[in-house]
């Protein structure tokens, strides 16, 4: 599943084909994936910006907001190729004869077309928590949303109403760096915690997009570009600890494959 980095970088990419031109229709193969009444009204309206917050894309259109998350296997194609293939849910004709085609082979994605007014109200935007970059998050902030929380702290990195971008990828490389074993329970975390997954999250995340993000799936193939911090993780996908040679522990948290150090990420500390 694409995380912050990767959605980021795919927003860079069709920023730069996409502002200015103006979609002139719009055909829904797969209806269910629009959660709003239907994608007419973006018929004849510009993409103004593009935009992201945690996992989301939003194209701004001239009285709109487009929302889409790509979920697992979501992909933007952008060309001058017609032809609809077999998992090309959604596609934009566009003012320069081009096309915007969304193909998802899981049909795990969504889209909204909410009016501007309604960005935060008629989305699941409104229940996002702070993003990584925020001035907001603070170690008081993460303490405060963790004190009651009785499951794991992976599972909280996870919690996109806490942190919102960080998937299972950034989450392990998070708490390796932050040297806490991903199990532990989030509410017996001090305020010093805090502080590292902070700092580890926003440096962790920056490297990231500078890299166009992780290609264990190829999420951005479609779009030509290739992210290329799968060389720089350091436990995720990987065997063993870079800082003291000891066989990583492969284990699942929330049913999502988690990888740590049990040297450097001590079960009771
Ligand atoms: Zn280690």
């Amino acid at each position: 599943m694409p995380e912050l980095p990767e959605v980021e970088t795919v927003k860079n990419v069709l920023k730069k084909d996409l502002i200015g031109l103006k979609v002139i229709d719009v055909n829904v193969y797969y209806p269910d994936m629009v959660k709003t009444n239907n994608l007419d009204s973006i018929k004849n309206e510009e993409f103004l910006d593009i935009k992201r917050l945690g996992k989301w894309l939003i194209f701004e259109t001239t009285n709109y907001y487009l929302v889409s998350h790509l979920r697992m296997e979501g992909k933007y194609f952008y060309t001058n190729d017609c032809l609809k293939t077999k998992h090309d849910h959604i596609i934009f004709k566009l003012s320069n004869n081009s096309y915007l085609k969304y193909n998802d082979v899981r049909k795990f994605g969504v889209m909204y077309l909410v009016s501007k007014d309604k960005l935060f109200l008629d989305t699941p935007l409104k229940e996002l928590g702070l993003e990584p970059f925020s001035k907001e998050l603070t170690p008081d902030y993460l303490l405060n949303k963790l004190k009651l929380k009785k499951n794991s702290i992976k599972t909280c990195l996870l919690d996109q109403s806490i942190i919102t971008g960080i998937g299972n990828i950034y989450a392990d490389e998070i708490l390796f760096k932050s040297h806490i074993y991903p199990l532990k329970k989030a509410y017996l975390l001090n305020s010093n915690n805090c502080l590292d997954i902070i700092n580890n999250t926003k440096e962790i995340l920056t490297d990231a997009i500078k890299y166009k993000g992780t290609t264990i799936r190829s999420y951005t193939s479609s779009l030509g570009v290739y992210g290329s911090y799968q060389d720089k993780l350091l436990v995720h996908t990987k065997s063993i600890c870079p800082i003291c040679q000891e066989k990583l522990v492969i284990t699942k948290v929330s049913g999502r494959t988690t990888y740590y150090c049990p040297k450097c990420q001590v079960e009771d500390e």
